[in-house]
């Protein structure tokens, strides 16, 4: 979430740049040509001000000849709304100028971030009140092709690259987004949020088609109750669930543990995995879908391969004593398949497997953690599901795909006011 803002930020930043390059600052706002109107819109000149290095709040005001006791009196009122210390350098201000002889300030409008300004009204009493601004939510059809990674075919293509993100989130099960490669395509049906014509966010993803190396994988968004997730074009949940043990059978010898008297070391160490004990040659079985990033053999953990299952969980098998077919590095394996046999080569009193658990790149207990819903479409909500899961099916299929090209369609617009 930190990193979207941060992308946000940055956008705005240079968009911030690129206005400030503009000549003219001051617009003069001039509504005396319509004429015959018994009420006359005030005039004001219209000045756009960033905040100054170390500039406080108070120099600002004191530039157009506030005296300091209204600037307290100001800061006084704010209180409740803004914290006048709190403004930033590089923030955006406007500043709306009576057209009187003394050119006394009329109003100050401070942007605290896209969606959000702190207006500052000192025409007869002085009033300080946060604005938000509408929020513009537009359904989108975005399809495309990779050319390099999905973020480069994004940004050529103008499309916001927050959206890769979230279908990273909503697909981390089925797409290995650092291994996107030439030729997958993707079409994706959701909701695009800007203020001011400005993209700050990507809402909802209501459905996806991925291809990634030649399987097809779709998505899409539910809601009904308390069910609120995402599900395939059967009904089953997007996420996978682990196996418990890598061995069909054998025996839980020694868990996860912080502290423990190692067998053979004969001290006191941790042991961040846990150890499955059976006869040498027994098959071990990757207890997820994943691709094998190593294979290889150190002294303490013998014979081992590692496997990522996604962008959160990997895997590491210990002691082998040998690998099986279709284990090398970079090859895709599936739950259940057999990747090795249990053997004791490096650091092992006798034949067991050790398996580490990766969460984030840390090791977990992973007979502890608490993994989300993998249950399918409960059967009451199975009707309802498929027609809904129909008609999105039926639009992404006449979403068209271009070669090395990002096809993008307003579906409808809809305004929503900021929270
Ligand atoms: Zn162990």
């Amino acid at each position: 979430m930190k990193k979207i803002f941060s992308l946000i930020y940055i956008s705005i930043f240079i968009i911030g740049c690129q206005s400030n390059e503009l000549p003219e600052n001051q617009i003069e706002v001039d509504s005396l040509s319509i004429v015959d109107t018994i009420e006359i819109a005030p005039s004001y000149t219209v000045l756009n001000q960033k905040v100054g290095r170390n500039e406080t709040f108070s120099d600002i005001l004191t530039k157009y000849n506030v005296p300091v006791k209204k600037i307290l009196q100001i800061a006084e009122v704010a209180k409740d709304t803004f914290d006048v210390r709190k403004i930033q350098q590089n923030k955006e201000y406007v500043i709306y100028l009576n057209e009187d002889s003394l050119k006394s300030i009329s109003k100050i409008e401070y942007t605290v971030n896209p969606l959000e300004s702190i207006i500052f009204d000192l025409q007869d009493t002085i009033n300080v009140y946060r604005s938000r601004k509408p929020i513009k939510s537009v359904e989108r059809q975005t399809s495309g092709v990779i050319s390099g990674s999905l973020y480069e075919t994004l940004q050529k293509n103008n499309i916001s690259i927050i959206l890769a993100l979230k279908l990273s989130q909503v697909l981390a099960w089925q797409v290995d987004f650092y291994k996107v490669r030439q030729g997958d395509k993707f079409k994706v049906i959701y909701d695009e949020l800007s203020v001011d014509d400005q993209i700050i966010d990507i809402g909802r993803i209501k459905a996806v088609y991925f291809k990634h190396w030649n399987q097809d994988y779709y998505g899409f968004y539910f809601q009904s109750g308390d069910v609120e997730d995402y599900f395939d074009e059967k009904g089953n949940s997007l996420r996978k669930a682990f196996l418990k043990s890598p061995l069909k059978f054998g025996r839980l010898a020694s868990r996860f543990s912080k502290s423990r008297l190692h067998p053979i070391l004969k001290y006191y160490r941790p042991h961040l995995g846990t150890d499955y004990a059976a006869p040498t040659g027994t098959p071990i079985l990757s207890i997820g879908d994943g691709m094998v990033t190593e294979r290889g053999y150190t002294k303490s953990a013998g014979n081992y391969v590692k496997i990522k299952h996604n962008g959160a969980y990997t895997t590491s098998y210990l002691h082998m004593s040998k690998f099986a077919k279709a284990t090398s590095k970079g090859s895709r394996v599936k739950q259940g398949q057999v990747i090795g046999y249990v053997g004791s080569t490096g650091l092992a009193t006798g034949p067991h497997v050790h398996l580490n658990f990766y969460q984030n790149g840390k090791a977990v207990d992973h007979l502890r953690v608490k993994f989300p819903s993998v249950k399918p479409i409960d059967s009451n909500l199975k009707d309802q599901y498929m027609s809904h899961m129909n008609i999105l099916m039926n639009r992404l299929a006449v979403i068209p795909l271009g070669e090395d090209s990002v096809y993008s369609k307003t579906e409808s617009v809809e305004l929503t006011t900021n929270p």
